[in-house]
């Protein structure tokens, strides 16, 4: 695998907040969102969608973006002769209040990728912190394993 990997130890790409309660889910149509996903082309494509649909929405968007990939991969090794121009499929970022997405990211840092370093006390400590300081903007309950992360790396209360 060549697959270029951007190491970053954040939750989000995207700093917005992607709450939008008068908005329509894009998935099932309920007015409410929590999570957007912003597709980086020409014209721009935004979609929207609620705490229910997230989880699917983002897997199903996660492989429509490696077969886009894929495709194109393949395309510029077989075909590159035939004159036709390839453009690389434009990029997708997502951001979300979705506590799916924090338990997600708790699972990629217990397995950091071959060769990356595993995460540091003062890094664990630093996504403890975050994920505090927006548990109040996430949709539902925090789930027990996100409120362990946080008792686990909390530093003492001074
Ligand atoms: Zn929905």
């Amino acid at each position: 695998m060549d697959q270029q990997r951007v190491n970053t130890v954040s939750i989000s790409a995207d700093e917005t907040d992607p709450r939008e309660p008068s908005s329509r889910c894009d998935r099932c149509g309920k007015v409410g969102t929590i999570a957007r996903a912003r597709r980086h082309s020409e014209p721009p494509l935004v979609l929207r969608y609620c705490a229910e649909c997230w989880p699917t929405a983002e897997s199903e968007l996660e492989m429509l973006q490696q077969e886009e990939q894929d495709r194109w991969r393949r395309s510029i090794r077989g075909r590159s002769s035939a004159g036709e121009k390839v453009t690389q499929p434009a990029p997708w970022t997502t951001t979300s209040r979705s506590w799916h997405d924090v338990l997600r990211f708790l699972d990629l840092i217990r397995r950091p990728p071959k060769g990356g370093r595993a995460p540091t006390s003062e890094d664990l400590a630093s996504i403890a912190s975050e994920i505090r300081a927006t548990a109040s903007e996430m949709a539902g309950d925090m789930p027990p394993a996100v409120a362990d992360f946080i008792g686990r790396n909390s530093p003492p209360a001074a």
